[in-house]
């Protein structure tokens, strides 16, 4: 691997908190005071504050034999973003709490942090604190994100009523395809030194997975159309789990049309090469990191003319229950298999 590491304990904690956040410039006029106090200081007013954490666990959520720690920095920050886009707000601060085991030296967490600092900056996040410890074994990583959206805007999971329009982002499936090339590739490379992977034509796929993007550029489209989803949820789980969050909480029931699920050509190729079910990929792949979310019906037009969107479905009657029409007309019962169930070794 690298040549010439710098153990941390040249630096110390509080060296290698600073070495690493010196880099980053404060953005947001909501954010009074960033790292290097006991506690940052933010400046909300006349708004809803959001907050969303998430907790990375080295070996079970990421794998660093194929995973570049730059990518893993972007990507922890990507899908905190993508909660706070979820709900149909801006995104403004996170704070990143590190575990570090004794196999990671100075240079590690500068590439980790090069990753956070590159989503922080194409996104206008200010980072603002953290928390930084040793981990008996592995790399754990949590970062919470904060946010702002007025009251009247805010996007729960509990707002679809029956008749809503069901909209899908961007396509579904690619991310779960791009981990099952990256697992494929593992085990072809063990114990090869020189060992080169072969991701030609499928680079969309390893994009999906290493570098998801929240859907920032969704969630301004719709407010530039002047349009408030009744409900919304990110796609982290699978489409399918999903929308059966949103159901339940909305309690109400839903069709979705098998032939409408957006699904790229390298996604059909992969699942075809792996023998796999290319819809149940796209229904329970997960870490899309897409927005699933309703309209009301009579903005069918207006929401069917923003790119990258993709009606898929409709809202019912709870009693009616949460199923798939697939193309031979055929009703299939949504589950919530979620994508562990797919062979993920995710507990
Ligand atoms: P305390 O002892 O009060 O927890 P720390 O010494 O842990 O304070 O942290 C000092 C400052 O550095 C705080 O502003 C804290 O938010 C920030 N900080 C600590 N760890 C990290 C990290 N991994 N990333 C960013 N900021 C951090
Ligand atoms: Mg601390």
């Amino acid at each position: 691997m690298e040549e010439k590491l710098t153990e941390i304990s040249t630096l110390g904690e509080f060296g290698l908190i600073d070495h690493v956040t010196k880099g980053f410039e404060l953005k947001n006029e909501s954010t009074v005071k960033g790292v290097g106090d006991d506690c940052a200081v933010m400046h909300y007013p006349d708004t809803e504050v959001l907050v969303s954490t998430d907790l990375l666990l080295e070996g079970i959520h990421f794998d660093l034999t194929y995973v570049p720690l730059k990518h893993l920095g972007y990507k922890a920050v990507a899908v905190n973003l993508s909660d706070i886009y979820a709900m149909n707000g801006t995104p403004r601060q996170i704070t990143v709490s590190l575990g570090i085991s004794k196999r990671f030296a100075v240079e590690h967490i500068e590439q980790l942090y090069s990753g956070i600092r590159l989503a922080c900056e194409i996104y206008g996040i200010d980072l603002v604190g953290g928390d930084t410890t040793s981990s008996r074994q592995g790399l754990v990583i949590s970062i919470t994100a904060i946010g702002d959206a007025p009251k009247e805007k805010i996007a729960t999971r509990s707002g679809a009523h029956p008749n809503d329009l069901i909209c899908v982002s961007g396509d579904l499936g690619a991310a779960y395809m791009g981990l099952q090339l990256l697992e494929r590739e593992k085990v072809a490379s063990a114990g090869q030194i020189d060992f080169t992977p072969d991701f030609a034509g499928k680079e969309y796929l390893i994009e999906r997975q290493l570098k998801p993007e929240p859907r920032r550029d969704i969630v301004q489209n719709l407010d530039k159309a002047g349009i408030i989803p009744t409900s919304m949820i990110d796609i982290s789980d699978g489409l399918s789990s999903e929308l059966l969050h949103i159901c339940g909480k909305s309690h109400v029931g839903c069709r979705i049309y098998e032939d409408r699920i957006p699904i790229d050509y390298q996604t059909a190729v992969m699942a075809e090469e792996l023998g796999m079910n290319l819809v149940t990929a796209a229904l329970n792949g997960g870490e899309d990191y897409e927005l699933l979310f309703t309209v009301p019906l009579h903005l069918h037009e207006q929401v069917e003319s923003i790119p990258g969107i993709k009606i898929i479905g409709h809202v019912t009657e709870e009693k009616l229950g949460c199923a798939m029409i697939t193309r031979d007309g055929n009703e299939m019962q949504l589950r919530a298999q979620g994508f562990n169930h797919l062979g993920k070794n995710e507990e």
